[in-house]
């Protein structure tokens, strides 16, 4: 017998979670699809064990730190097998907790590969289930270059699937992938050589932020290898060699990731059947409401192609379900001035306009406030890693449209400024706020010196 749903949610990740547990709270009968683990990329292969393997690369630093403190230490081993597998049951219990939440929410878990069968019916391991509304929140995976021996290398998902430490490890891309792993590997003792095809990481965010990290990492002793077009990998023994497309050979490494981004899972969802768009990516476009060009097909998280994060799939879903079965007509994610952290060794946080946005869209009308300076705990410490911060404003009461951070702390500190920015705080609004000594926050409600604000370069 066919089963019919308020909502059908295609994928058990971030959003898929968040917005079957909405609709549940609110009353709607929903059943949830996942193929795979419950939590999707973020809890299984993605920001839960990328931030534990982080956190344990703060113990190193914090370990090479403490002379300076007085402490003489006995050397240390780090071994990477009690990590893992600590890091796994960690996922495990999260992936119990999810399922044990959707029950609560009387969500019906369902396991299997879903398909469209109509605009309506979805098909899961050859039994159709029909639905008034259905979400699409099926996420992405790893991409490898199209170019020979790429099989030889792994992704994001395989890195986490490592059973030993590499020891020689190079790092293909330019994105928070690729800069946070080769910061995380690097502090845990591996020789990682990050390669780009240019001659920055980071691209589309403030280059002050791409600036000091590029400086910190070579620092710490990543090999930053620039203008690198990936264009074969070859196995000689035990060796892997990146072959760049000016013919140089790169290495030997034992473990080479790809690090290039990401492409939609909608390739199995046969869309056409319902109707739904996809552009050739994969990416399913929607309107401000998370709607497809199917008015009862919504979609969120990464499928949706932009802000590729955890808390935005989320909340792009619970507003979702609010509308569709929480009485609340006019709810829905803005996606303006969205803040994010990205893990590297120090982390960055940066919410609004870089500088060049903001000089594309103000001209003479935006300024700089920006502050760099060795905090403190530095102050005692052989590596010196610096903090600089930025404030982009706009307009004659100059309110603040960017906040970009790097430096120790910088991964907590954004959130509550990220809500000033969000409210439309002004550059007097930060002045009027006391400090809190002694910070290395303290500088962003102190900063002094202006300029205007240029093109990026
Ligand atoms: P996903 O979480 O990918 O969930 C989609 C689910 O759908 C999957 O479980 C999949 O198995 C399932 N599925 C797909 N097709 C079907 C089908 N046909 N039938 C049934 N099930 C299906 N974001 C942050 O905010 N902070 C971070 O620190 C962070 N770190 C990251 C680190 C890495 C290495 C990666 C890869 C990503 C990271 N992200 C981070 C991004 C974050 O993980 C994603 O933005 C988020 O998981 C997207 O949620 P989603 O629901 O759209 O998709
Ligand atoms: P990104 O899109 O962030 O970066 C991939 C980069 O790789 C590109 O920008 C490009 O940079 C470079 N690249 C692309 N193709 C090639 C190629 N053939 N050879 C060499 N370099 C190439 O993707 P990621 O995989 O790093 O991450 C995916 C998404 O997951 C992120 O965008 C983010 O939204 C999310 N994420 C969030 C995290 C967080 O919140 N902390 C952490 C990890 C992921 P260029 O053009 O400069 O060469």
């Amino acid at each position: 017998m066919n089963q019919h749903y308020d909502l059908i949610c295609i994928g058990g990740g971030s959003g898929g979670v968040a917005t079957a547990n909405r609709a549940g709270a609110h009353g709607a009968k929903v059943a949830l699809i996942e193929a795979d683990r419950l939590g999707g990329t973020c809890v299984n292969v993605g920001c839960v064990p990328k931030k534990i393997m982080w956190s344990a690369a703060q113990f190193a630093h914090a370990f090479d730190d403490a002379a300076g403190y007085g402490f003489t230490l006995p050397g240390y081993r780090f071994d990477w097998e009690a990590l893992v597998s600590a890091r796994d049951a960690y996922v495990r219990d999260l992936n119990a907790a999810y399922g044990r939440h959707l029950a609560s929410n009387q969500v019906e878990v369902m396991r299997g590969w879903a398909r469209f069968a109509g605009p309506n019916a979805i098909v899961v391991d050859n039994r159709e289930i029909t639905a008034e509304q259905i979400l699409i929140a099926t996420g992405g995976h790893p991409i490898a270059p199209p170019i020979p021996g790429a099989n030889l290398g792994i992704d994001s998902n395989g890195f986490f699937a490592l059973k030993q430490q590499p020891r020689r490890l190079a790092v293909v891309g330019a994105g928070y992938i690729a800069v946070e792993v080769a910061g995380l590997m690097q502090a845990l003792g591996t020789a990682v050589t990050l390669c780009l095809r240019r001659d920055h990481f980071l691209h589309g965010f403030d280059h002050m932020l791409s600036r000091a990290l590029m400086t910190q990492m070579q620092a710490d002793g990543v090999d930053i290898r620039l203008h690198l077009f990936p264009a074969g990998v070859e196995r000689d023994g035990d060796d892997l060699y990146l072959i760049a497309g000016d013919g140089m050979r790169h290495g030997p490494f034992d473990t080479i990731l790809w690090a290039i981004g990401r492409r939609a899972n909608t390739a199995a969802l046969d869309l056409g059947r319902a109707g739904v768009f996809a552009h050739e990516s994969g990416v399913i476009p929607v309107d401000a409401w998370q709607v497809t060009n199917v008015p009862n097909i919504h979609a969120v998280g990464d499928v949706i192609g932009h802000h590729e994060l955890t808390p935005v799939a989320i909340a792009a879903g619970r507003r979702l379900a609010d509308r569709l079965f929480g009485g609340k007509p006019d709810r829905r994610l803005d996606y303006d001035r969205i803040p994010t952290v990205i893990f590297s060794h120090p982390p960055i946080g940066t919410v609004g306009l870089t500088e060049g946005e903001a000089f594309a869209r103000h001209g003479a009308g935006a300024k700089v406030y920006e502050t760099s300076f060795t905090p403190m705990y530095h102050g005692f410490t052989d590596r010196k890693v610096k903090m600089s911060m930025k404030l982009v404003v706009a307009g004659p009461d100059e309110t603040v449209v960017g906040c970009h951070l790097i430096g120790p702390g910088a991964d907590e500190m954004l959130q509550g400024f990220g809500v000033a920015v969000r409210m439309g705080a002004t550059k007097a609004n930060f002045d009027d706020t006391v400090a809190i000594h002694p910070s290395a926050s303290e500088e962003m409600v102190t900063i002094k010196t202006a300029r205007a604000a240029r093109t990026d370069t």
